[in-house]
């Protein structure tokens, strides 16, 4: 077997599957990932140093993580999932907007 097939089965069977709380199960291919979710954005009229440090120093973390994923080719909402880096397993899913589940619920 060719070194570039054993890489695409390597990569099909580590494929992240994410439970989208709206539409279920589905392959990581149909988010987009939208980065780390836990980070705090300064005050719209705070100083350029803290906008500079809140958009381009991140921490790489090396365990569990909060990261925003969009669901682009399904409900296209934003999601919080809670992944490990090291494992890629996926301890939580919810919508980033606290109030989204009000109103899916509401219209069910
Ligand atoms: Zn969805």
């Amino acid at each position: 077997m060719s070194g570039a097939l054993v890489l695409i089965q390597s990569c099909t069977v580590d494929m992240i599957r994410i439970k989208c709380p709206y539409c279920g199960e589905r392959d990581h291919s149909e988010f987009t990932y939208g980065g780390d979710a836990s980070i705090k954005y300064p005050a719209l009229d705070a100083p350029e140093s803290e906008w500079t440090k809140a958009i381009f120093f991140r921490e790489n973390i090396r365990g569990m993580q909060k990261e925003t994923w969009h669901h682009t080719n399904g409900c296209r909402l934003w999601l919080e999932v809670e992944r490990s880096t090291i494992t890629h397993e996926i301890k939580s899913v919810k919508a980033c907007h606290p109030q989204i589940e009000k109103i899916t619920k509401s219209k069910s």
